[in-house]
């Protein structure tokens, strides 16, 4: 048997399609061809931030083990596959697919997916490696989607990784109201708890595990592992059938996007990163009650921006004030006439507090009632006994701060699919571990 990792993107439209439903079509069309998955089907966001995203940035991979005389007939079936399903006619769709034959994944390609996760790659790079490691690709259009499809094959999901279980509709009820017991997801979700993720926003008491486009999806439960994706699945009503579902390994909820840089200068646009700073300016609210505030160290100044349904992560920020020492995790908007470099928030560290101070009139060394200032450097006198005193000072109260020197994350209906939410704190994988598939991870 031979080995041979599959990577594909850039599938879809807004009005039509889903790369992971094409993958869901694979499993069922290479296991007819006597083919074995040594993973499962591995569903990998990139770069949230890129600008010619369609929606999540997803890239998938297959890695499977095959007969060597099936290898055209599977190559065959990958192609047609994406050529039928991919919405070639809209603009922004460059489908591109990538074969990597071999059993180990090249350091350098590893990389490559890294880059492609935190930063911005170019398609020359990616060209490159495909000739150095004799991998064979096919691009639609402008190729674009070899990028995501080589990035897909290297990203290994060696550390910390999370499962999702997609249940996709019958063709006819595309773009029709998804039919699912909102009960039933409640209760999943707490039967399941903490286990799994993202299913609902408990303060809005909406469930989010249904996308809303035209898309194939019906719905999405995320997990920390096979079988409790698939558990939380069999508790969910819906009255509509599923055509079908798969289990993908993923980099979603891990915050695999997100680097550590040192210092305000090294912000860059499209570039997700975690940074610490002061805040530099009252917070303020802008049209559609967006929350805007500057933060700066000895190298810079940024702004860093918390969107109105942001929620939690809104409301802390509102309660920054000049001098606190934070740490910012998000995407980076390009300067523009309008606006300077942008954070687009997504969490919050409070590390530091800057003290919060009032100074308010003196009581009265007399009498004790609150004394009356006589006008600026003018000192103050008490109405009670008359005493008057030119030297007397206002006196300093420092307020307690009501925010906490802790952690404040979007709310869960604004998370991007790689922001790892509170959930997941403390059940990240740190080990390589081997990949064991659960019996029935896919159906049909
Ligand atoms: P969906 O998540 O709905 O499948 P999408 O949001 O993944 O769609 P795509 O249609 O795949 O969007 O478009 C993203 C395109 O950008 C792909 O062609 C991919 O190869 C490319 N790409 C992804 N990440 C990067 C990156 N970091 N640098 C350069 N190009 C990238």
């Amino acid at each position: 048997m031979k080995t041979m990792h599959i990577g594909f993107d850039d599938t879809d439209s807004t009005r039509k399609g889903c790369t992971t439903y094409i993958a869901a079509l694979l499993v069922e069309k290479l296991l007819r061809n006597e083919v074995k998955f040594i993973d499962y089907p591995c569903l990998v966001r990139l770069n949230p931030n890129i600008p010619w995203k369609t929606r999540g940035n997803g890239a998938l991979c297959l890695r499977i083990k095959y007969p060597e005389k099936k290898e055209e007939i599977i190559k065959e079936n990958v192609i047609a596959c994406v050529e039928e399903k991919a919405d070639l006619k809209a603009r922004g769709t460059n489908p591109g697919i990538v074969f990597l034959k071999s059993n180990s994944i090249p350091k350098e390609v590893k990389a490559f997916a890294r880059n492609t996760i935190t930063g911005i790659v170019s398609l020359k790079d990616a060209l490159k490696l495909l000739k150095k490691f004799e991998a064979e690709a096919l691009g639609f259009k402008n190729g674009r989607g070899i990028i995501g499809g080589l990035a897909a094959v290297g990203e290994t999901l060696e550390g910390d990784h999370t499962y999702e279980l997609i249940a996709y509709r019958l063709p006819e009820n595309y773009g029709l109201r998804r039919q699912v017991d909102e009960n039933s997801i409640f209760e999943m979700d707490k039967a399941t708890a903490p286990y799994t993720f993202n299913n609902v926003d408990w303060k809005k008491g909406r469930i989010i595990i249904t996308p809303r486009g035209p898309d194939p999806i019906l719905f999405g439960i995320r997990g920390e592992n096979a079988e409790i994706v698939k558990k939380a699945f069999r508790m969910v009503k819906t009255f509509e059938p599923i055509e079908r579902w798969v289990i993908f390994r993923t980099n979603q909820g891990t915050d695999a996007h997100l680097k550590r840089v040192r210092n305000l200068r090294e912000v860059k646009p499209y570039h997700p990163v975690i940074v610490r700073g002061f805040v530099a300016s009252e917070s303020k609210t802008i049209p559609r009650r967006h929350i805007l505030f500057s933060l700066k160290d000895e190298e810079g100044k940024v702004d860093c921006a918390a969107y109105e349904p942001t929620g939690f992560l809104r409301h802390a920020a509102r309660k920054l004030i000049i001098g606190d020492y934070i740490e910012v995790y998000g995407g980076v908007r390009a300067p523009s006439s309008a606006h300077p470099l942008t954070v687009n928030l997504e969490k919050i560290r409070v590390l530091k507090f800057a003290p919060k101070i009032m100074y308010r009139n003196p009581p009265c060394p007399k009498c004790g009632k609150r004394m009356k200032s006589m006008g600026k450097e003018k000192g103050f006198r008490c109405e009670k006994c008359g005493l008057k005193d030119r030297n007397i000072q206002k006196v300093e109260i420092r307020l307690k701060r009501t925010l906490k020197r802790s952690l404040y994350i979007t709310s869960p209906r604004s998370q991007r699919h790689l922001t790892k939410p509170l959930r997941r704190y403390g059940l990240e994988k740190h080990r390589k571990s081997i990949v064991k598939l659960v019996n029935g991870w896919h159906f049909p």
